[in-house]
């Protein structure tokens, strides 16, 4: 069972807000991983908290929020995937650490150890046609990435001497303790700038414009997220660069409806083709088909072109064209075609006679979803 958002933040259902800023920034504060370090229960609070304040400040997230509980967010996007890291956490809401711990350098690479600065994460969507999610597809995507100004020099925090770190020694009841913090002058780089370049932030950054080539293979799905490692922002200094998160949005298909890795294709045929059987050509995700239909095909037959669907995205197998057969019966007809299907109206050839194998509409569609 999930924790309550608001539980989480410990706010009322009908916090404002800048009531629930507050608690958010709260709860981050006391569970930062800088003030615990090496805390994994703590981490998990400081994650929890950046969750629930994610969706509670989103007056749109917080509204399905409210009416839908956490199934509102299962699945596609938000937190329902892969959850939220470290990284996403400062890049996402970093501002709300601002006044703590100072204006830094953006986030740091998790984990222990020595500190890296990183660069934010850039976020960008990507829409995809089912054929190209069906045979996978190279994009060049057009990103906006913060880089080093040209002429911007960095050198070591005077502050920290590089380490990012300040050690104080404070008496507390409990004898002197040691605490360390990140330094105030750099915000943890263990750089500054020491000249700026032209058109450089505060942080010695300028804005680039830059095309980046993503990979996406074959099977992805509506809503997934994918990571170009390093194509986020620069850091400045000698920091590593965030990454580039990719979100997928499917278009969909006016032909085939896909459901999951199988695919369905509507294919209408006229009453001659459906009585006397016939070859139709269909489009499939990986080109034209042939397919046969026998003399005497019923309305509602369905035809399993196997491995003519869309790849697992696992890498293993591929889905089926599911080809669904209507037979189209004339809405207008002229004297002698009247004439023609009156005097067969009690032909014992054009009586129905469901054979023990024609299953019901119903009996397919229980067979389909079991
Ligand atoms: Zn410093």
């Amino acid at each position: 069972m999930k924790e309550d958002y608001y539980d989480i933040l410990g706010v009322s259902k009908s916090a404002s807000d800048s009531e629930i800023k507050k608690a958010y920034r709260k709860q981050a504060l006391k569970y930062h991983p800088d003030k615990n370090p090496g805390d994994s229960e703590a981490e998990e609070k400081f994650k929890k908290a950046a969750e629930a304040y994610e969706v509670l400040s989103d007056s749109d997230k917080r509204a399905r929020y409210d009416q839908f509980g956490h199934q509102a967010f299962d699945g596609a996007g938000g937190f329902g995937g892969g959850g939220m890291n470290m990284d996403d956490i400062f890049s996402q809401f970093g501002d709300i650490f601002g006044g703590a711990f100072g204006g830094g350098f953006g986030g740091f690479g998790g984990g222990g150890g020595r500190r890296v600065a990183k660069g934010s994460n850039l976020r960008i969507r990507v829409s995809l046609t089912l054929e190209e999610i069906a045979n996978g597809v190279e994009k060049k995507i057009k990103v906006k990435r913060k880089v080093q100004a040209p002429g911007t020099t960095y050198k070591t925090c005077p502050t920290c001497n590089g380490t990012g770190q300040v050690t104080k020694i404070a008496n507390t009841i409990l004898g002197r303790m040691q605490t360390s913090s990140p330094c105030p002058t750099c915000g943890g780089a263990g750089q500054t700038i020491d000249k700026l370049g032209s058109g450089g932030d505060s942080q010695g950054m300028i804005a680039k414009e830059e095309t980046v080539s993503v990979k996406i293979p074959a099977g992805v799905v509506d809503g997934m997220q994918l990571k170009v490692t390093g194509k986020g922002n620069d850091a400045p200094g000698n920091g590593i660069a965030g990454d580039l998160l990719v979100l997928i949005s499917e278009k969909e298909d006016q032909v085939l409806k896909r459901e999951g890795d199988n695919l369905h294709y509507d294919l209408y045929v006229s009453l001659p083709d459906a009585v006397l059987g016939a070859s139709k050509e269909i489009d499939t995700v990986t080109g034209k088909v042939r397919i046969k239909l026998d003399p005497g095909v019923q309305s509602g037959k369905i035809l399993r072109l196997r491995g003519k669907g869309v790849p697992s995205i696992n890498g293993y197998g591929r889905g089926d064209l599911l080809v669904h057969v209507n037979v189209w019966t004339p809405k207008t007809l002229n004297k002698s075609q009247k004439e023609f299907f009156e005097s067969m109206r009690n032909d014992e050839h054009f009586q129905p006679k469901p054979e023990k194998g024609d299953k019901s509409f119903f009996e397919k569609v229980k067979d389909m979803f079991s």
